[in-house]
């Protein structure tokens, strides 16, 4: 999930990261009697290149701010509609540095970013020669060093160290608590009254809301207000659904298991109502929507349920199939395998409900195929 612009400030507020004060407007009509220029208009959307794209006015006092606004509400920028706008007390700009944390894909590694020359050209600077920058690996267990946040400070020739070194921290904090995959500053300023973040780029890993729904549930709520994207719906189309004629509904967590039990179901002289994979690493939820999505499909007769643990937690597993049990008001029979990271706690919990497990896969699918759906 890509937080807007203001959102991600209400964040380095919280974090200590120094920001411009200002106000959010959500309607062209709203009273702009308090504010005074100099200030910056900004258009709120998700996309980049607001500057560029006309999505940013400076208003000095000379033209009418109502009139500046109102365009800003009528913009659409790379197809996205502009549905709110903030007003912020314009700074003096010395200069623009750029600075995030994200992830290095290629190596697998976190890494904070330091660019001496920031701002909307950011990726044509970034293939200057004179383009001073530092991509500075880091552990995401041990978090960043001092010497890696005095690295990047010497990149952008920063004289202001302590600030520097609580804005980073305060990035890394946001990028830690809220599993972020990006934190970008660009441009942090150079401003005369010290360092200030004029933008703000957070993107949440969508892998990650099951654990941190209560806190990012708020920046939801309004992206679906300003977009009507639902992002936590989203989350659910990684579950693969295919409708099939048979009477076996199959949800598996990955889809080679899931192809391999299918085989064998028809191996064993039984066929598959629909196949449903969990896709990527799950959690409860997932699993219980999966479960109820397959019971709800045409002809279910009884339930395979095949779960084959690497990255997927067993106890999480077995706490979405209890979840399910219990309101699985068709009392479709479900034969379950699960092994793997956690069985142990999966198989407790599981015991603990009165669901029993399959040893092994064949046993599993054998039985699912012979039994007699119960009148
Ligand atoms: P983006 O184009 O979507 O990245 O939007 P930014 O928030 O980064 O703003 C784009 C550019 O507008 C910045 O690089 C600045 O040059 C300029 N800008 C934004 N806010 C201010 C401000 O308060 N004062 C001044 N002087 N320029 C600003
Ligand atoms: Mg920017």
């Amino acid at each position: 999930m890509k937080l807007f612009e203001f959102q991600g400030k209400e964040l380095f507020k919280e974090y200590g990261i120094p920001i411009q004060s200002g106000r959010l407007l959500t309607s062209p009509e709203e009273s702009l009697e308090a504010l005074t220029p100099p200030m910056v208009i900004k258009s709120q959307v998700l996309t980049g290149g607001r500057g560029k794209a006309g999505g940013i006015k400076i208003w000095e006092g000379n033209d009418d701010l109502h009139g500046i606004v109102d365009r800003m509400f009528k913009l659409s920028i790379k197809g996205e509609q502009v549905n709110a706008v903030l007003a912020l007390n314009s700074v003096d700009i010395l200069k623009e540095l750029y600075i995030a944390i994200t992830f290095n894909k290629s190596d697998s590694t976190c890494v904070l970013i330091a660019g001496a020359s920031g701002g909307v050209d950011i990726e044509k600077h970034a293939l200057d020669d004179e383009q001073t920058m530092s991509v500075i690996p880091f552990n995401s267990l041990l978090g960043l060093s001092e010497y890696q946040i005095r690295m990047a400070a010497k990149t952008l020739s920063i004289d202001d160290y302590a600030t520097f070194r609580s804005i980073v921290l305060g990035m890394y904090g946001i990028f830690k608590d809220y599993d972020a995959v990006l934190v970008e500053i660009n441009p942090l300023a150079v401003t005369p009254d010290g360092l200030v973040a004029i933008d703000s780029k957070i993107e949440i890993d969508s892998q990650s809301y099951f654990r941190n729904e209560g806190k990012i549930r708020r920046f939801a709520d309004e992206v679906f207000q300003l977009t009507g994207t639902d992002v936590f719906a989203a989350v659910e189309d990684t579950i693969t659904y295919v409708p099939l004629s048979g009477n076996i509904g199959l949800v598996s967590d990955g889809a080679g298991t899931g192809m391999l039990t299918v085989d064998l179901v028809t191996q064993f002289g039984g066929t598959i109502a629909n196949f449903c994979e969990l896709g990527g690493i799950t959690n409860e939820e997932i699993v219980y929507k999966a479960l109820t999505k397959a019971a709800a499909g045409e002809g279910v007769e009884k339930m395979l349920v095949v779960l084959i643990g690497g990255f997927n937690r067993m106890d999480h597993m077995a706490e979405g199939i209890v979840k399910f049990s219990k309101e699985n008001t068709k009392k479709i029979p479900l034969y379950i395998r699960m092994c793997g990271t956690l069985e142990d706690v999966g198989r407790r919990i599981m015991q603990e409900h009165h669901i029993s497990i399959y040893e092994n896969l064949h046993d599993a699918v054998k039985s699912a195929v012979e039994a007699e759906m119960e009148k």
